[in-house]
């Protein structure tokens, strides 16, 4: 098959021809659809991610057709229409046991942990417990959109940040899964201040439903804007960024027993993140993590989906082949630009 490799971190990816993967007794291959480009996988190339080991193939929000299944897989069989967590769970550890695979305990990532969708198939563990069965009506390159960046945000405002309607949300960083947070957000009821340095950003997430946003390459303090835009802070805020920049404002720019939810991932490579525990204990606010969302938990969101409340495929702004991924990966550091690319190896 075809795939995108890198053998050295930070240097050019190429794409070549590689060994077809073959599915574990636990596992399917599915033949990839479409795979969404993402910040993780250009931390990844770049060598910030120590589960990384060369050479590899980058790629982790995908969808595709099941190719062929294991032995001991029950639920699938070739033809079915399928996307993933990004965070695919082991079922078998406590974490699993109590319904929170997003943070099994033996968890694997396609494109981290082992050998991700830059490529015309791609291998995945314990199908039975990860794969999330695709409504017909969703493209596949909506779909692969939703295993990282939409369902990340999806359960990180509707679960772990309890959003409420009528409540002002901040949201800091306005990339893929600060968009959908907007948006899911918006479609909650609430009103959101968008936060980005990024214009365009900004005008897709009054697009997605933002009330009001801060253009942070203007704005100094930028949580002192949302507290004054929200009449003394939000209720919920998420750092949807990562960095440490971007999760201090998120905290500071809450009211009294509001909420922060950390979604952005916060690399090691950026030390460790100082978050104003005074404000925290002073305010009684909370501080929360959200890490993926279960396959299980999939189906109210996909119902939303298919009733059109919730509009994942409007965050895909362009779709390419695998010959210029090496490109776009190498500039998802420098342009990220506003809205998803999809790469369709098929092309
Ligand atoms: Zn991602
Ligand atoms: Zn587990």
């Amino acid at each position: 098959m075809r795939a995108v490799v890198f053998e050295r971190f930070g240097e050019p990816a190429e794409v070549r021809e590689v060994a077809d993967p073959e599915p574990s007794e636990h596992g399917v291959v599915v033949r990839v659809e479409a795979t969404g480009l993402c910040r993780s996988d250009w931390h990844g190339w770049v060598g910030h991610d120590p589960d990384i080991t060369l050479p590899h193939v980058p790629g982790h929000e995908l969808a595709g057709v099941v190719e062929a299944v294991g032995t001991r897989v029950s639920g699938w069989r070739p033809g079915d229409r399928v996307t993933v967590p990004f965070v695919c769970a082991c079922g078998s550890c406590a974490a699993c046991a109590a319904g929170d695979q997003q943070v099994c305990e033996r968890q694997a990532q396609p494109g981290f942990t082992h050998w991700g969708s830059f490529a015309q198939y791609v291998a995945l563990e314990h199908a039975d417990v990860n794969l999330v069965a695709m409504p017909d009506e969703l493209s596949f390159g909506t779909a692969a959109a939703l295993g990282c960046r939409f369902a990340t945000a999806f359960r990180a405002v509707v679960a772990q940040g309890r959003v409420a309607a009528g409540e002002w949300v901040a949201v800091h960083g306005c990339g893929g899964v600060g968009l959908s947070a907007v948006m899911i957000a918006a479609a909650s009821g609430a009103r959101v201040v968008a936060v980005d340095v990024s214009p365009q950003a900004l005008d897709l997430a009054r697009k997605f439903g933002a009330a009001a946003s801060v253009d942070a390459s203007r704005v100094e303090d930028t949580a002192a804007a949302v507290r004054e835009l929200t009449g003394g802070g939000a209720h919920l805020s998420l750092d949807a960024l990562g960095s440490p920049v971007t999760c201090v404002a998120s905290v500071n720019g809450l009211r009294r027993r509001g909420r922060h939810v950390q979604v952005g991932l916060l690399p090691s490579s950026t030390g460790s993140t100082p978050v104003p525990m005074a404000r925290v204990i002073g305010l009684e606010l909370e501080v929360l993590g959200s890490h993926g969302m279960a396959a299980h938990a999939y189906p109210p969101m996909l119902e939303l989906v298919r009733a059109g409340v919730l509009r994942p495929d409007l965050l895909v702004t362009s779709a390419i082949p695998l010959d210029t991924a090496p490109i776009a990966l190498a500039a998802m550091g420098t342009a990220p630009g506003a809205g998803v690319t999809v790469i369709e190896p098929w092309r």
